[in-house]
């Protein structure tokens, strides 16, 4: 139940597990994360405690200085490994909080182009129609944005992609989700007390936003599709 993500300048799983410690609070029943490393997306998921995704980190390392994490609090599909986030379509890695209320309909649309399913998740319709648009010859960010608009529910999200070490993609519907503002480097989190060791510059998504991330530039388009201007604060949090 909560999303990390960081564009950094460090390797990045050991932040990504940290920040996602920070989000513990808000319960769940598994954890993973996904690194593009020198263009190659990659990820590690594990049911049960952080510690046990901790634990997989050492046997199975994951580099990168790109990635996103999530701890789980499953609605649809069991708390296993393969139901765990981020899933990942070809290209695309999504980590998602709450529920998208059309995935069987998604998931029929998807069927029908021939497209299988590995988990039994709603979020997977998420990295598969995503990737489906990204074959049609849509960019990554494009393919994130139609994807995001197809969806009803309610939703925090954040998508990377294989071959995009400076690009990450967040959008929010019914889910808070926070900016993180480093130096030449970018963070999301469902909270901003997961930032609170890395940065205090903080620009909260508003309802219906779409963002697009590299490590020294946030683009925020509200739910209409136009450039929004959020405010960038500087928040008092325990570190
Ligand atoms: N509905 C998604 C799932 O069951 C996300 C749950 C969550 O918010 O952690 O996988």
């Amino acid at each position: 139940c909560g999303i990390v993500g960081v564009l950094g300048n460090h390797e990045v799983a050991p932040i990504l597990v940290e920040a996602l410690k920070r989000l513990e609070y808000r319960g769940y029943d598994s954890a993973g994360i996904a690194t593009v490393n020198s263009g190659t997306l990659s990820r590690r998921r594990a049911v049960g405690k952080l510690v046990n995704l901790s634990d997989l980190l050492v046997h199975e390392p994951l580099a990168g200085k790109s990635g996103i994490g999530h701890t789980r609090w499953a609605t649809h599909g069991a708390p296993t490994v393969t139901n765990a986030h981020p899933h990942r379509a070809g290209c695309v890695a999504v980590v998602h909080n709450g529920i998208i209320e059309n995935f069987k309909d998604l998931r029929a649309e998807l069927g029908a182009a021939g497209i299988d399913f590995e988990t039994d998740t709603d979020t997977e319709t998420v990295a598969l129609l995503c990737e489906h648009y990204i074959r049609e010859g849509l960019s990554p960010t494009e393919a994130a944005q139609k994807t995001v608009g197809r969806l009803h529910g309610a939703f925090a999200l954040a998508f990377l992609f294989e071959g995009e070490d400076d690009l990450m993609i967040a959008a929010r519907k019914g889910s808070p989700l926070a900016i993180g503002h480093g130096d030449s480097e970018m963070f999301v989190g469902s909270d901003a007390l997961a930032l609170a060791p890395f940065t205090d510059q903080i620009t909260y998504l508003e309802e219906g936003d779409f963002a697009i991330l590299t490590r020294n530039s946030l683009q925020i388009f509200d739910s209409k599709g136009n450039l929004a201007n959020r405010e960038k604060r500087k928040i008092a949090l325990e570190a």
